[in-house]
């Protein structure tokens, strides 16, 4: 690749001069960008309502009897799949001394990680989409009515029904299994199509569900485009679109609405003089940006959603940044999409999500995997909580929207300085719980490494 390769119509070096944190981008440097067509969320025209997000937050209830009957570990929590908002002030005190910088406000961690069924954020999207897909079988198949109870799903006949019916899906890891173990539960039969970076535990633990594992040798984009032909040729196919898909975003958004419940039952106000900031790993998007438009319908402008991407993966930051979205990817502009963070690790973002997103995100910073694995360690031993490697993007956040210029600049821009010691960060950790214990010390191992050199 040179200077005159064309991406999209121009060339790398109009692309530079027009954008000049590609520069940077293309380095695989640490960035922080600033979102440009951020305005307020009060003024936009929105395609999907809070009406949307509520009739899916009913769908989940209306599961709640089958999944605490067929998922015990969803007992604590009446069959909802939620996780707990917990306070990380050591961490917080931690990343002050590392980076020699004040922190105002409190930092929050929000443990998707530990979300049960599929232990990462993919336990809201995923199994939203495929019980919503069940649903819709059974009542075309009169098997089942909206009054119902849904633990009639747990019978031979729901079970006889979704076994002539195929789930597809393509995904680094995660994804396929949270679409895998609810689907294999329900009866459906279901095939997940993984790229290369795939972890081969998420791997084994599919085959072992019953689950049929179709590997790439290429990466993300390759895996979903292949699942995406196979189920065109099977009427009895249904293909989850994790670059497409809006019950995946929808079931996503839930999360907002039991967020708002739980800073409530804190005490935890958010408002124009507590504003709240959100921290998203972000790989296609839909997980995070489900998320941030559900934060947005919850509390409009007094919530400040960034995403985190690895250096090597900026898809939806350089999607963002030139308006491309997935009609580029990270690998036109030579980056190699390479990285540890396999939840991350993928190079062309998703147009429907950046279009939902464009102008209510505040903006995206990168992450180095060094960084990852430090931080891993440093969360292992300060709070005990385990996490795989992509789901510590968020954690530098706070630290680089107060140290960072472009992150004070945000800040002044919308007034929030004199507000910072009011306010809230939550950090987003996507995803870890199911990682076995020798992979998770040996990321642990390899933080502390870094740590030390
Ligand atoms: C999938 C995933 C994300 C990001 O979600 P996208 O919908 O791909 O943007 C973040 N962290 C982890 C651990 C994930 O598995």
């Amino acid at each position: 690749m040179n200077e005159n390769t064309h991406i999209a119509s121009r060339t790398l070096t109009e692309w530079k001069e027009t954008y000049p944190l590609l520069h940077q981008l293309i380095a695989t440097e640490e960035v922080f960008w600033v979102n440009g067509k951020y305005e307020s969320f009060e003024k936009q025209v929105r395609s999907i309502s809070a009406e949307d997000v509520k009739d899916a937050e009913a769908r989940l209830m209306r599961f709640a009897p089958y999944l605490q009957l067929v998922f015990p570990e969803t007992t604590e929590t009446n069959g909802l799949i939620e996780s707990q908002l917990v306070p990380i002030q050591q961490m917080q005190t931690y990343l002050e001394t590392s980076h020699q910088v004040e922190i105002p406000g409190s930092m929050w961690l929000k443990c998707d990680s530990h979300l049960p069924i599929a232990g990462s954020i993919k336990a809201r999207g995923g199994i939203y989409e495929v019980l919503k897909h069940a649903e819709d079988l059974a009542l075309r198949h009169h098997l089942l009515t909206p009054q119902d109870d849904y633990s009639i799903f747990d019978s031979s006949k729901f079970r006889e029904l979704f076994s002539r019916h195929t789930i597809a899906v393509g995904s680094t890891g995660n994804l396929g299994l949270s679409i895998g173990i609810i689907s294999a539960k329900l009866g459906f039969q279901v095939t997940v199509h993984m790229s290369a970076d795939a972890k081969a535990w998420k791997k084994e633990l599919l085959k072992s569900k019953g689950v049929k594992v179709v590997e790439y040798p290429s990466d993300y984009g390759k895996a979903v485009e292949e699942g995406r032909k196979q189920a065109a040729s099977d009427p009895n196919c249904y293909f989850i679109d994790d670059e497409n898909s809006r019950h995946l975003f929808l079931g996503y958004a839930v999360a907002a609405y039991r967020l708002k419940k739980q800073l409530d039952a804190l005490h935890i106000a958010v408002d124009r003089e507590h504003p709240l900031f959100v921290y998203l790993p972000c790989g296609v998007g839909g997980g995070p940006g489900g998320v941030a438009f559900g934060l947005k319908l919850v509390f409009g402008d007094s919530v400040h959603c960034f995403f985190a991407e690895p250096t090597h993966s900026p898809c939806m930051l350089i999607g963002l940044m030139t308006g491309l979205h997935d009609q580029v990817s990270v690998q036109d502009f030579g980056i190699d999409n390479k990285t540890e963070a396999d939840g991350l690790a993928v190079g062309r973002p998703s147009r429907f999500v950046g279009r939902m997103i464009e102008s209510l995100l505040s903006g995206i910073y990168t992450v180095q995997d060094e960084e990852l694995y430090k931080l891993l360690s440093r969360l292992t031993d300060s709070h005990a909580i385990k996490l795989e490697p992509s789901a510590l993007a968020g954690m530098p956040g706070p630290v680089r929207l107060v140290s960072k210029p472009e992150g004070q600049q945000y800040l002044t821009h919308h007034d929030l300085m004199h507000k910072l010691q009011k306010a809230t960060h939550v950090v987003w950790a996507t995803g870890g719980s199911l990682v076995p214990t020798s992979i998770h010390e040996e990321y642990y191992q390899r933080g502390l490494k870094i740590a030390d050199s």
